[in-house]
């Protein structure tokens, strides 16, 4: 369905007419069913990026502020409905609506400004040098939409990571068929009340609604580039798919982030950044702390705090105003007990919490576990949960070896008051974006590029790659076509010497044999007659 065409993004409570496939949705705080949603099939699916290939020329021939001018709708729609949003992102993830507000909402308008003072610059054609050796001509670079974009995007942070692909994608011309997760529908029909809202032209944004098998679909039609936020497993099934037709695709995966705090740094500061890190949306954050090393001499006095912090964290449903809420996926809910209760059963000790709540809902403790070592399955895979695993180090070496021994490089985080020592530590971890003495903010910095090394996947958004890497570049050279023929071409008799001339003048970079070897060129550039 066009975004330009919707209305109401309502869940369908009732029985449809067509045999539809039907999704359950049941609220991650109460369990209570929130609504059933619609599975779109494959036919859908082609429709839908029919759709999107029909409206992109029309989309890619808008000049440029014409198209900036539309998505800077968005910022009225968010100032008039954001609260709104807000409210239905807390009531289908659980997350506290503060976070919806700031982490979700609030990070589009900051990337879309970026977006819109940065696309006129990156996308105007640019002029390069010519070397001498090609005399006459000049070159440019210019860069041109992709086309067709399917976008497919996660449950963590539903909102922010649909709308900022999407927004990137538009900005340079190209049009998108979204495919949103399954487990927060609700979230999906609120972005798609989003780009209603804003008076897209028909087919420029195409949602389709539905679970892995609508997702798998889009990856089979005929779509001209493939980006996916999600898990290593479904990524590699999306990469599997761009390969068949080939199409080039983006992969923005999971983490297992490394802490690293270091003997001088601010201890009160990095324990709050710690528990913020490991439990901000309950621990569901690609970027959120997995992994904290803590070197020996400060190991004791760092956990300590920490524990006191995590034991003031209150937990409960949007309503409560609690610091941290439920998981949002059950499936979540039973890798966080698994990782742990592996842990305790390897020796590791529960500081503080450790199991999940005795009340309804998806609800684990925050959790702090010390002695977790790199066997366990708790340091190695993704947890994607409110656990604070701490590792003892014996220095800040040993912790950076440690770090970097992961297949996954998402981001990362130096804690010392020593900011060139910080610097150092953070050129040596193997991670996309790193931060000295802060956590997951950088995400929000407009002009940093993300995305991961490794298993946390391939290419990178935000920043000037988030509107390049949507783009072809092309290349234009110009001669203003005076002379008849080129030094390069046909005939080539008697040209060998001069050759060697003009080769000896480019690899020495003598003015003298270029002149004296081109000029012999241009003699004998047509037969004699
Ligand atoms: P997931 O892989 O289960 O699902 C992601 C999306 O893919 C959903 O829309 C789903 O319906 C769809 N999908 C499922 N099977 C598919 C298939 N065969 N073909 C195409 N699409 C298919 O991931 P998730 O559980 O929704 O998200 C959590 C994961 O995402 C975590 O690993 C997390 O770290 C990662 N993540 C990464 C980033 C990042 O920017 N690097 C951001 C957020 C989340």
């Amino acid at each position: 369905m066009s975004a330009s065409q919707t209305s109401d993004p309502a869940p369908q409570t009732s029985t449809p007419a067509s045999p539809r496939r039907l999704l359950e949705k049941l609220s991650p705080v109460s369990g209570a069913r929130l609504g059933e949603f619609p599975v779109a099939d494959e036919a859908e699916v082609r429709a839908a990026v029919a759709r999107a290939r029909a409206a992109f020329p029309g989309w890619r021939d808008t000049p440029l502020a014409a198209r900036a001018e539309v998505m800077a709708r968005v910022k009225q729609v968010l100032a008039e409905q954001g609260e709104h949003y807000a409210r239905k992102i807390s009531e289908d993830t659980g997350k506290p609506t503060f976070e919806a507000t700031m982490m979700e909402i609030g990070a589009v308008p900051l990337l879309l400004d970026y977006m819109l003072r940065r696309a006129p610059v990156l996308l105007r054609r640019q002029k390069v040098p010519t070397p001498l050796v090609l005399p006459g001509k000049s070159a440019f670079i210019e860069h041109f939409p992709r086309g067709v974009i399917g976008i497919i995007s996660p449950w963590n942070f539903p909102f922010q990571l649909a709308v900022v692909p999407v927004l990137s994608a538009l900005i340079g011309g190209n049009t998108v068929v979204l495919k949103q997760s399954e487990i927060t529908p609700i979230v999906a029909g609120v972005v798609e009340d989003l780009f209603r809202r804003i008076g897209l032209p028909a087919g420029v944004v195409e949602i389709v609604h539905g679970d892995g098998s609508t997702g798998a679909a889009l990856t089979r039609a005929e779509v001209d580039m493939l980006f996916f936020t999600g898990s290593v497993a479904t990524g590699r099934k999306v990469m599997a798919a761009a390969a068949q037709r080939p199409i080039p695709v983006e992969l923005e995966l999971g983490g297992k982030d490394a802490m690293i705090v270091c003997a001088d740094a601010n201890l009160e500061r990095a324990a709050e950044a710690a528990v913020w890190g490991g439990l901000v949306n309950c621990g569901q954050a690609c970027v959120s702390v997995e992994r904290i090393f803590v070197v020996d001499a400060i190991h004791d006095r760092f956990v300590e705090k920490v524990r006191e912090k995590v034991a003031r964290v209150t937990v409960g449903g949007p309503d409560e105003q609690a610091d941290m809420g439920p998981l949002t996926s059950g499936a979540q809910l039973g890798i966080v007990e698994r990782h742990v209760n592996s842990a305790i059963a390897a020796g590791a000790k529960v500081v503080f919490g450790g199991e999940k709540l005795q009340r309804p809902g998806q609800f684990f403790a925050p959790t702090l576990l010390t002695g977790v070592t790199p066997e366990m399955e708790i340091f190695r895979e993704e947890t994607f949960g409110p656990v604070l695993p701490v590792i003892r180090v014996r220095d800040e070496d040993e912790a950076v070896r440690l770090a970097n021994a992961s297949e996954f490089g998402l981001a990362g985080s130096v804690w010392t008051q020593d900011i060139d020592k910080g610097l150092r530590l953070a050129s040596r971890m193997e991670c996309g974006q790193v931060s000295v003495n802060d956590v997951i903010q950088s995400v929000g910095h407009p002009a940093l590029p993300f995305g991961g090394v490794r298993s946390s996947g391939i290419g990178r958004y935000h920043g000037d790659a988030g509107i390049l890497g949507f783009m072809h570049t092309r290349g234009i050279m110009v001669d203003r076509g005076f002379l008849n023929s080129e030094p390069l071409w046909f005939p080539y008799a008697g040209k060998v010497s001069h050759g060697f001339e003009l080769l000896k003048g480019i690899t020495t970079r003598s003015l003298g044999s270029l002149v004296k070897g081109f000029l012999g060129l241009r003699k004998k550039m047509t037969r004699p007659k």
